[in-house]
């Protein structure tokens, strides 16, 4: 039986002085940082660490980016793993790659676990709809025991990300577990001046370009658009054969990503 791999390891060289904004939910997980570089400081207290953070909000808001913060705050490895990619598995596959994500985590602790769209797996179960299905359940079974199962020492973080915490499964989030959340909304204006500030690093701006106002003309959009943005407007400049990103780029480069936006909402009518 075919035991391709479907979660994968590195060291992340991220810090939270790659993320833009955001310094409340930072602080949230700083904790967790705390955690893995000081356990003693919780044995000494009886403390029991964080075992799970769950990240909630929109698409593209840096959940996945706070998670490998995280982890190279703390300078440890980072497993991630989607969850989405359990759901066309055979049944009991999905489960016994849980298995050995843990396993491979614990071997390798201190460490965090990632899990992309945890919604995919953790959506409420019960009778009818997507709920009913067996493999799914079996893969979140046995992701509960997993998280269950770890000795009081273990230094294996699950951080998890979801835009619909709505729909989790509410054994998710009983204590011991995903036991605390982190809210990430939608860039404030300030933020995403910030955003694309760290994202315009390294590329030369004309004196006529006033992150401010590219900021205040984005209203809605999340740090994966701004990153967008910023890149649109530098491709902008390349096609005008320049080095030096221009307003003008950065209007082009707004409009473009605009009426994407308005094909794509036009494409769900
Ligand atoms: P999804 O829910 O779609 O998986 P996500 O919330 O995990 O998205 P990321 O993949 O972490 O979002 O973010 C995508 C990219 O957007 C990042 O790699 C980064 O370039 C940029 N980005 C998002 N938020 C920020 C931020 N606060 N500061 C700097 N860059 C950001």
């Amino acid at each position: 039986k075919s035991k391709a791999r479907v979660y994968d390891e590195d060291r992340p060289g991220t810090r939270f002085a790659d993320i833009a904004g955001y310094e409340g939910s930072k602080a949230e997980v700083m904790e967790v940082v705390d955690f893995l570089k000081h356990p003693a400081r919780y044995d000494r207290a009886g403390a029991v660490g964080p075992k799970g953070v769950l990240m909630v909000g929109p698409p593209g808001t840096g959940k996945t980016l706070l998670a490998r913060a995280v982890a190279g705050e703390a300078s440890v490895p980072f497993f991630s793993l989607s969850g989405s990619s359990f759901v066309e598995m055979f049944v009991g596959v999905g489960a016994s790659r849980v298995r050995d994500l843990f396993a491979d985590a614990r071997k390798r602790a201190p460490s965090i676990i990632f899990i992309d769209e945890i919604d995919a797996i953790g959506g409420r179960r019960g009778p009818g709809g997507f709920g009913s299905n067996d493999e799914r359940e079996q893969t979140l079974n046995q992701l509960l025991s997993e998280m269950d199962g770890f000795e009081p020492g273990a230094r294996v973080v699950v951080m998890a990300a979801t835009n619909r915490a709505e729909i989790l499964d509410a054994a998710l989030l009983r204590p011991g577990r995903f036991d605390r959340t982190v809210e990430i909304p939608l860039p404030s204006y300030v933020e995403r001046a910030a955003i694309l500030a760290i994202h315009a690093r390294g590329k030369t701006l004309a004196p006529d370009v006033d992150l401010g106002v590219a900021a205040r003309g984005t209203p809605g959009f999340s740090g994966a658009d701004l990153a967008n943005l910023v890149n649109e407007a530098a491709i902008n400049a390349v096609r005008a054969d320049r080095g030096v990103l221009t307003a003008a780029d950065f209007e082009a480069a707004r409009d473009r990503l605009l009426i994407g936006r308005r094909d794509a909402s036009n494409a769900l009518l």
